[in-house]
């Protein structure tokens, strides 16, 4: 086993599901601690022990992230479990769909607060601690929706090209401190998030050129590329792994 992130402490949010549970696996194999947030806690105990299992490091910190203050105590029990936390994966997120006319407004709220706000002041709280080390590493997991206009899909869409437009910013502002701030643009992937997508998922993914719904393990393997050496000049980039369908 790879231990290249050894002696790391990765934070990864929505660490109790579908992409964000194979990120956590993935990190914990190449060696770091890591500490995964949700708010269910059954589904998060059963991530560390797998993890554990293998023989690698891992806590759950129960979190509904709502707000700065959600945010923030993340943030400080990451560190109190991990003494610092070098890796950030702002992965937890919700992507309801439908008409713009039919969408309510606390909906609307959730969305941001969830997507954006969120990831926002998590990057605020830990960001500077990187900076003052020299060294860290941000990914962001986006969406193809925040770059492609599709019906239905303007609030999710938006809140992600939000996001995406942040990752360039905290390039700009962290960057020059050591610290690279990425993100990925998934394309369709099944998790228990799409499981409500049924055979949508499938056409979805069908109109790109490898015509398939991805694995989430395939999503969890760019972000490692991003968070470890191989990536060391990659810097505010957001890399489509999404089966070639931005491409076409
Ligand atoms: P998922 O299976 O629904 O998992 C979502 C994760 O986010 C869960 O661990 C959930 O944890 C957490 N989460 C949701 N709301 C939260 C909140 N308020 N506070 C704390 N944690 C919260 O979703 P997924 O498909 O793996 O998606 C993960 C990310 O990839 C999302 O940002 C999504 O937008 C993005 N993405 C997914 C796809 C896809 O096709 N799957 C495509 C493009 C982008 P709990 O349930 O434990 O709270």
């Amino acid at each position: 086993m790879s231990a290249e992130l050894s002696g790391s402490t990765a934070l990864v949010t929505g660490g109790t599901s579908g992409i964000g549970r194979a990120t956590a696996v993935t990190l914990a194999g190449l060696g770091a601690h890591v500490v995964l947030s949700g708010r269910d806690a059954g589904r998060g105990e059963q991530v560390v022990e797998t993890i554990r299992a293998a023989g690698g490091k891992a806590d759950f910190v129960a979190a509904d992230l709502t707000d700065a203050a959600s945010a923030r105590a993340l943030a400080d029990r990451a560190r109190e479990l991990g003494g610092q936390v070098d890796v950030l994966v702002n992965n937890a997120g919700i992507f309801p769909t439908g008409p713009t006319a039919d969408t309510a407004e606390a909906d609307f709220d959730r969305v941001y607060a969830t997507n954006v706000k969120a990831p926002y002041f998590l990057v605020a709280a830990l960001a500077p601690d990187m900076a003052a080390r020299g060294r860290g590493a941000i990914v962001n997991v986006s969406t193809m929706v925040a770059t492609r206009g599709m019906a239905g899909m303007a609030l999710y869409g938006s809140s992600k090209a939000a996001i995406e437009l942040m990752t360039k910013a905290w390039a700009a502002e962290f960057g020059p401190s050591g610290v690279r701030v990425n993100a990925i643009s998934p394309g369709p992937t099944r998790t228990e998030g799409t499981a409500a997508f049924g055979d949508g998922l499938d056409e979805l993914a069908s109109a790109g050129p490898a015509g398939r719904v991805a694995a989430p393990a395939e999503m969890a393997a760019a972000i490692a590329f991003l968070v470890t050496e191989a990536s060391s000049f990659v810097q505010g980039a957001v890399l489509p792994v999404d089966g070639g369908r931005l491409a076409v």
